[in-house]
């Protein structure tokens, strides 16, 4: 029968109150400890009580042969861990085996006699907790990892005793040096090594909390906690013990308020005292806890990281090796360490990603050849004769590009860069146009309907259609022999409607489709698909284009994007394009005056979008995001759309889209606006990339500071795209620290690469282009923005793989299955 917890505090109690002589139990206190402690353990259910447990070595005491004031600070250890303990340790049942053999004892609540030790020897042990047997094996084999806690770790992705080991801090507090009590300055954060003099329990107001006073040679101070009465009991007196935090003024005397605290004693330091990991938390974790269960794992695990880094590319890049970055990652002895780690961690992010990368693209290009879409010069200098407007010396230059890719039966894999308004879809219908011409279909793909919608019209009035609506239109540029079968196909369409689509696409009946993901669904074949564009690349996926590869066809790929990257950085992160920029606009186009103003403001924006209608202009309004929740926010259009209809503008004509909407009413939606019979068109960030609406010149944003900052300079590049002069009008509650950046940042730049260098800075490693939604691996160390290190990634990744492209060389295994794990689940690389 197990003691439980309860018992076991008032045996210590009865030993505490008798002097500690070791008379509490019949045969000593020892047999009692070791046996409650493995039975206790595999109950323990929070890592952090664990530590303590631990720490506290029930397992091997052997308080029999302690001197009594050993014995004193043991129990007093053990009576506040057990206090922290409650409803953490989950009260094992005994082994079932356990039960007959020994008739259980009544359970008595007062001081127990342990079953005679000869016995407690012989019962069988519970089991530990499993082990994990290999860097694979989940969390919750790890000591201490709950079911519970495991599912909150598996929220931040944690799932493996790997992932755990590169669940890597957001940053570190530098709780490095130590100052003297004497030399504490008010309003900063320091670090202090002190000795308790006395900790207790103390009122503030009605809550408890507790109230300690420390010293050194310097002086002493006063800390308090607010609501940690528990606290005072884990402070003893004369325990050394580091603060971190920061001091205040009380009535004129320096106190730490709440401050981080840790015993000396109780071995390496982890959450003061030096540079201190602060990891990403979601509800129910803790800081503490999360440190404790990282550095544990880490002492544990880090040393049996293999590195597959070949030796020869760790010395060319002068890095850590493996097991060392990952310790320094989480608990750098300095920050020069610290930074070497994350430089090891973030080449291997970069130098995986390029071999990916470098291997999709030798895939593409040698497992089939393409078709030669011949240049036919009259076919291009007819359509951009046709044009209202000539085009730019940037544009001409990458539509050479193109036109010599496409020559070519190497298929073209081409990633398009362009600012936002710089003219890329009048290319992409260019490259269309020869694909027909040489009796070849395309393929345009864009992110959204809309988007697919506003292509489809622009590429009929382009082939100088003007074409009718409906399924497919006809356009009849002169310049083919026959007339040139357009079509839409969006996953919104009916099934017959999807069917018949296919089914024309598939006898060859259509020559150009225009369409959304519905385009690369299962089911869709094309006849002879030629060349596939992808627009606004950044929210579609590089991997996407392997489903485009068609029976017998390796189609040229052209992909398009506003999102603005370094050059360095793009040939890293796709190294498996070729690369052309659009670096300049229309001309005549004018900067977007941009303004971040409070809600305060809102009448005057009002008044200032009735003066540009009543210039005859648009504009839009886009309503605050709601995150995960496209029916909560189309609520929330709808609301704001009656509000501005019937309080605000009710003499103007005004429109709404949502992604709630119905395809019919969407397009109703977006042919009014751009037909000029809306005045407003009332938003969800729907509107968000490439549509095109030149007449519109200003752009509201409620609720501004939701938003991200390259989805801001998206929202401003749906204006100013004609010659007329177009406002961005940010409107933001109380924004956030971070979103007064970016706010002020996109008021300050215009320019695209300034705003995706600022983003980055920003935002940090990762997350910035959403690499997981793109098709390529996550990058959690890798500062985009760092040139060199990319370029020596590159150097080397193109070494390797020239030497040894199939990494089927004997020293490369290690490397090749890291790269299938980091790859893994991202599609086409194998
Ligand atoms: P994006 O690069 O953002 O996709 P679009 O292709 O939608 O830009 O073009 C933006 C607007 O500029 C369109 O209205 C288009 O007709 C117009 N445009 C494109 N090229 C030129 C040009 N060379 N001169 C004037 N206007 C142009
Ligand atoms: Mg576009």
């Amino acid at each position: 029968m197990p003691v439980p917890v309860e018992t076991l505090r008032r045996i210590l109690k009865v030993e505490q109150s008798r002097g500690c002589l070791d008379t509490a139990v019949m045969g000593g206190l020892d047999k009692l400890l070791h046996r409650w402690a493995g039975q206790a353990r595999q109950g323990i259910t929070e890592p952090g009580v664990l530590l303590g447990f631990q720490g506290l070595h029930f397992e091997e005491s052997s308080y029999a042969t302690w001197d009594p004031e050993r014995r004193h600070l043991w129990i007093e250890q053990a009576l506040s861990w057990l206090e922290t303990a409650e409803g953490a340790v989950v009260e094992a049942t005994p082994p079932p085996q356990a039960v007959p053999a020994h008739p259980a004892r009544p359970d008595k609540t007062a001081p127990t006699p342990p079953p005679p030790a000869r016995r407690a020897g012989r019962s069988p042990r519970a089991p530990r907790p499993s082990e994990a047997r290999s860097l694979d094996s989940p969390i919750t084999t790890l000591p201490g990892v709950t079911p519970r806690l495991g599912a909150k770790l598996g929220k931040m992705g944690v799932q493996t005793v790997r992932d755990l080991l590169y669940f890597f801090p957001r940053r570190h507090l530098d709780r490095s040096q130590r100052a003297p009590i004497s030399g504490l300055q008010v309003g900063e954060e320091q670090t202090l090594l002190a000795t308790v003099w006395e900790a207790r329990q103390t009122k503030f107001g009605v809550k408890r909390g507790t109230e300690a006073i420390l010293g050194d040679d310097s002086g002493n101070i006063r800390a308090v906690w607010f609501n940690q009465p528990y606290l005072a009991r884990r402070l003893p007196t004369n325990a050394q013990v580091v603060l971190s935090g920061r001091v205040g003024l009380f009535r004129g005397q320096k106190v730490f308020e709440s401050p981080e605290w840790e015993l000396l004693e109780n071995g390496d330091l982890i959450h003061t005292g030096r540079l201190v990991p602060l990891y990403p938390l979601t509800e129910g974790l803790y800081p503490r806890q999360v440190r404790q269960l990282v550095k544990a794992t880490v002492d544990d695990w880090a040393g049996r990281v293999d590195d597959f880094l070949p030796q020869e590319v760790r010395a060319n890049g002068r890095l850590l090796d493996l097991p060392q970055a990952i310790a320094q990652a989480h608990y750098p002895d300095s920050p020069t360490s610290q930074d070497q780690a994350r430089r090891r961690l973030a080449f291997d992010e970069l130098f995986l990603l390029q071999l990916g990368v470098l291997s999709r693209k030798r895939k593409w290009q040698e497992d089939q050849p393409g078709r030669s879409l011949g240049p036919q010069p009259q076919v291009i200098e007819g359509l951009v004769g046709s044009l209202p407007f000539t085009l730019t010396a940037a544009q001409k230059r990458v539509l050479e590009d193109i036109l010599a890719d496409l020559a070519r039966t190497r298929p073209m894999v081409r990633l398009l860069q362009g600012e936002v308004g710089s003219g890329k879809t009048v290319l992409a219908a260019a490259a269309l146009l020869l694909a027909a011409a040489n009796g070849y279909q395309g393929a345009l793909m864009a992110p959204t309907e809309i988007l697919a919608e506003q292509h489809f019209r622009t590429l009929g009035q382009i082939f100088g259609g003007g074409g009718q609506e409906g399924e497919s239109c006809q356009v009849y540029p002169d310049l083919l022999p026959r007339p040139l079968r357009l079509a839409l196909l969006t996953g919104s369409f009916r099934p017959s409607e999807k069917n018949h689509l296919q089914q024309l696409l598939a006898q060859g009946e259509i020559d150009i489709v225009v369409g959304t993901h519905a385009l690369i669904q299962k089911g869709v074949e094309f006849q002879r698909l030629g060349l596939a564009v992808v627009d606004e690349q950044h929210r579609f996926g590089v991997l996407q284009r392997s489903a485009l590869r068609q029976k017998g066809f390796n189609p040229h790929i052209l992909v398009m994007t506003a999102t603005p990257i370094p050059r360095t950085l793009a040939l890293t992160l796709y190294g498996d394009l070729d690369l052309s920029v659009l670096d300049e606009l229309p001309p005549g186009r004018l900067a977007v005056k941009t303004r971040f103003l409070m809600p305060e403001q809102r009448d005057r924006t009002y008044t200032f979008i009735r003066e540009q209608v009543a210039l005859g202009r648009q504009a839009f309004v886009i309503c605050p995001l709601i995150e995960e929740s496209e029916a909560l926010e189309a609520k929330a259009a709808v609301a704001e759309y009656q509000r501005l209809s019937r309080e605000i503008f009710p003499d103007l004509k005004l429109g709404l889209l949502h992604g709630r909407l119905s395809t019919a009413d969407k397009d109703e939606a977006m042919r009014l606006f751009r037909s000029g019979e809306l005045h407003i068109l009332v938003s969800t960030s729907v509107v968000e990339v490439g549509i095109d609406v030149p007449n519109a010149t200003v752009m509201l944003v409620e609720g501004a500071d939701r938003f991200g900052l390259s989805q801001l300079h998206q929202f401003r590049g749906r204006v100013g795209r004609g010659v007329e002069q177009s406002y961005c009008l940010l409107l933001a509650q109380s924004p956030s620290p971070e979103a007064r950046e970016r706010l002020e940042a996109i008021v300050r730049l215009q320019d695209g690469f300034a705003l995706a260098e600022e983003d980055l800075r920003l935002r940090g490693p990762g997350e910035f282009f959403g690499t997981r939604q793109s098709g390529l691996p996550d990058l959690r160390m890798a500062r985009l923005s760092d040139a060199p290190l990319l370029e020596i990634a590159r150097t080397e990744a193109i070494r390797l793989f020239e030497a040894d492209p199939d990494f089927s060389q004997p020293q490369h295994e290690p490397l090749a299955r890291e790269l299938a794990r980091m790859w893994q689940g991202q599609g086409e690389w194998s």
